[in-house]
């Protein structure tokens, strides 16, 4: 019998929860390595699918034929954390899941990771449990104003939250977002949002990228400045913080750790996403081993590839009818590579596609943003 630990031989299929984007990524890297993915998802003709030798077009609670792709498929993956923990626990026991429950949950609740980063030693903003109006009073006299109510769960880009600037805030925002559980969290005079990545193995092998600084526009990721500007014991705490919360999840795959740099040069840890992320797609074209080809290796149980970074990258987000309109000129530049998902309308605030501008190793700390970007 093949111990449960041992890489899945090549022709093996692993299967993906969800088909946006980030499951066509991973499965055209299972492809190069060999593999074969299995697209599980509610919505037909997903991105997933397009590239994929197999798709369950299913609900997320269709427990039948989460069985039925159970028995298809050599190990499972998520492709998005909002995937219902229920899912996750109908496979697991019939199949290798990877991640497993435990980091799906934790990352599914506001409140379970800002407590799981401190017992990662990752520090946080002050926040306090909200629900209730009362509540939230107690919790507006502890931290202070501003502050930022955020609902627990399924938030995402900036939606179910509130920046409260002033006491009069408080009842709008409260009848806005609740009844769902809520948290009230320290608004964070940050100098600049960072993202850092780890991949850890099925041996428990942590590798890190390069930590990168993001720009949000309409609360959506616009850009990724790889390396991001920092000083380094700031570039390689981001790196630390997100090691340790790859080995504290024991966490196999792709782990991205949100953090905010304070003026001071320290970093507070925001958001954790237990899968490849938007802000490591720069990863694909600048580093030896990309974050996609790096879950699909810690997935099938393989060795970890180098997250060496060999050329200095500006990930742009190609996002609605603008991103659309970008896409030609893109294609006919020399340092830029072009990604596109294969989604159908171009709706505003669709993430349609990215780019990816790369420069030589070391000259991105010298350029301004003009410069970084070169039209992109
Ligand atoms: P989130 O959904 O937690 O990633 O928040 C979305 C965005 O809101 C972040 O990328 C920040 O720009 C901003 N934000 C979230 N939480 C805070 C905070 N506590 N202080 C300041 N800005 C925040």
């Amino acid at each position: 019998m093949t111990p449960p630990d041992a890489p899945l031989p090549p022709g093996a299929t692993i299967g993906i929860l969800g088909g946006g984007q980030l499951g066509r990524m991973s499965a055209m890297a299972a492809a190069r390595l060999g593999y074969r993915c299995h697209i599980f998802a509610p919505e037909a003709d997903s991105p997933g699918m397009q590239v994929s030798a197999a798709a369950t077009l299913a609900a997320y609670d269709d427990v039948q034929a989460l069985h039925r792709f159970a028995d298809a498929v050599d190990a499972v993956t998520f492709e998005f954390e909002n995937v219902p923990a229920a899912t996750l626990a109908a496979l697991e026991g019939r199949v290798p899941c990877r991640p497993g429950l435990r980091a799906l949950s934790v990352c599914q609740d506001r409140i379970a990771e800002k407590r799981f980063l401190a017992e990662a030693d990752v520090p946080v903003a002050p926040w306090r449990e909200v629900t209730s109006e009362a509540e939230l009073q107690a919790a507006i006299s502890a931290i202070g104003l501003p502050a930022v109510l955020k609902t627990t769960r399924l938030g995402y880009d900036g939606r179910g939250q509130a920046v409260l600037r002033a006491p009069e805030d408080a009842g709008p925002a409260f009848a806005r977002l609740a009844p769902r559980p809520l948290i009230l969290e320290a608004f964070v005079p940050f100098v600049a949002e960072i993202s850092a990545i780890a991949a850890r193995g099925l041996d428990g092998a942590v590798a890190t990228y390069d930590a990168v600084e993001n720009r949000h526009r309409h609360h959506i990721l616009d850009l990724s400045f790889a390396p991001a500007r920092l000083p380094s014991e700031s570039a390689a705490l981001a790196r630390d913080h997100v090691a340790r919360v790859a080995a504290s999840l024991d966490l196999v795959g792709i782990v991205a750790l949100e953090m905010f740099l304070l003026p001071d040069g320290r970093l507070l840890g925001n958001e954790i996403a237990p899968r490849p992320h938007n802000s490591g797609h720069w990863t694909m074209d600048a580093c030896i081993c990309g974050q996609f080809e790096q879950h699909v290796r810690a997935v099938a149980g393989l060795p970890l590839g180098p997250t060496t970074r060999h050329a200095d990258a500006v990930m742009r987000n190609l996002v609605g009818p603008e991103g659309l309109a970008a896409w030609p000129s893109l294609l006919s530049r020399g340092d830029v590579v072009a990604h596109w998902y294969g989604k159908g309308e171009a709706h505003a605030g669709r993430k349609l596609g990215h780019a990816n501008r790369l420069l030589p190793r070391d000259t991105l700390r010298d350029l301004d943003d003009d410069g970084a970007l070169g039209g992109i």
